[in-house]
């Protein structure tokens, strides 16, 4: 039997510290484990442990290419044209070393589970999930891996890509992606999420679209979030069904707003802002007072959707920056969604933990209590309210019980 115990952690918010007892992967006790029980112990020092993070929507098949060629605009067009140029040349090796690169930061930052986004079209065809699908396995002991069979260039525009995504379901993907704003009509998008979900209904699985990625909702196709409710609650799907970004809802007058936020909530529809990406590529056109191309979290809130935030990309066309820090998109999306205070950025933090485990539906035994599975992050930090303002070292890293990354780091001010 393979025994772990925090000695003095801080769980969570919690007054006082405590012990923390796991064995065989899961926490038995949250309260007094007697000195004399076996297993490795880990002094704490009443530092805070939370459940291990969750990205539930991050691109590891194309990170780590913005050295090879950057986006030539800045817009969404722009870094869809130029990544679509680079994917003729990927090959597994290639695909594989950044995906690794990416898949051991977010692991050392406190990531415990990845819903990772390949590319699934006829020009990668189904290499970035054949590659994920090894990696799952490598990985296994270190990080669950949750692959999406995503169409980035469409599906109607890109014929063939209906017949692999039914064969990246059989590899073995986990989620139906979706991208249906990439097509050439509203009439194409509508049928592109009827294709999604009717996909996602057939395999029993959940489904994950990039959807309504624009400054406003002026092209209809990026005003999609009523259809995918809809058309959600038509297939029993309700509670299996996550957007990306979702940047125009902000742009919609605030009684439409309001209209499509219900038809989400009542849908269960969850919505994920990326706000790496969402702030890089959005407002490319305007002149005065530049659009902050995010999703109305507030907004989403108080209507009861539920929402996460995610990485995205890494160092690419779209996102030519990230560290695959969970807490760094958190600051990210509090800086720039007027979240602040003791009260918002609990939540912010919510939406990268709890949250991230509903969108993912890996909520069933996550979490800091007995009878959970131990995926845990002991933060270098004692003070839960500051957890998002100072992005505390994450001391060590526990999957599964197991000690899989530690960061210790010293730095001294040296007085004259
Ligand atoms: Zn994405």
């Amino acid at each position: 039997m393979h025994r772990l115990i925090l000695r003095r952690a801080r769980v969570e918010h919690a007054a006082a510290p405590c012990d923390v007892l796991i064995t065989d992967g899961v926490v038995r006790t949250v309260g007094t484990v007697p000195d004399a029980e076996p297993g490795r112990s880990i002094d704490c020092a009443g530092r805070i442990v939370l459940p291990g993070f969750v990205e539930p929507h991050l691109h590891l098949d194309k990170a780590l290419l913005d050295g090879v060629r950057p986006n030539p605009d800045g817009t969404l067009a722009g870094a869809i044209a130029v990544t679509g140029e680079l994917k003729r040349a990927f090959t597994h090796a290639d695909v594989r070393d950044r995906s690794r690169t990416v898949l051991e930061t977010a692991i050392r930052n406190g990531t415990t589970l990845i819903r990772a986004h390949p590319d699934v079209d006829p020009v990668a065809g189904l290499l970035g999930v054949e590659v994920l699908l090894e990696l799952r396995e490598e990985y296994r002991q270190l990080v669950d891996l949750q692959i999406v069979a995503f169409p980035q260039e469409g599906v109607f525009r890109s014929p063939g890509t209906e017949k692999l995504l039914t064969a990246a379901l059989a590899a073995g993907a986990d989620v139906v992606g979706g991208c249906p704003y990439n097509e050439d009509s509203l009439a194409d998008s509508h049928r592109h999420v009827e294709l999604v979900l009717d996909l996602a209904a057939a395999h029993g699985l959940p489904a994950d679209l990039h959807a309504d990625f624009a400054d406003d909702a002026s092209d209809p196709r990026y005003a999609l979030a009523e259809f995918i409710a809809e058309q959600t609650v038509r297939r029993g799907l309700s509670g299996r069904v996550t957007l990306g970004h979702a940047t125009s809802l902000a742009g919609r007058p605030p009684a439409d707003r309001a209209r499509a936020l219900t038809a989400l909530a009542e849908a269960g529809v969850a919505v994920v802002p990326l706000p790496a990406t969402d702030l890089h590529l959005g407002g490319r056109h305007d002149t005065t007072a530049t659009r902050r191309g995010i999703a109305p979290v507030r907004e989403l809130w108080d209507a009861g959707v539920l929402v996460s935030c995610s990485s995205n990309n890494i160092r690419n066309a779209f996102t030519p920056y990230g560290s695959a820090d969970a807490l760094d998109t958190a600051l990210l999306l509090a800086q720039t969604g007027h979240l602040s205070g003791p009260a918002d950025l609990s939540r912010v933090l919510r939406m990268i933990t709890y949250d991230a485990a509903r969108v993912t539906g890996a909520d069933g035994d996550y979490g800091v209590r007995p009878g959970a599975r131990a995926d845990l992050v002991v933060l270098d930090s004692t003070t839960y309210d500051d957890i998002v303002l100072d992005r505390p070292d994450r001391a060590y890293v526990i999957k599964a019980g197991r000690v899989v990354a530690r960061t210790t780091r010293t730095t001294e001010l040296l007085h004259p």
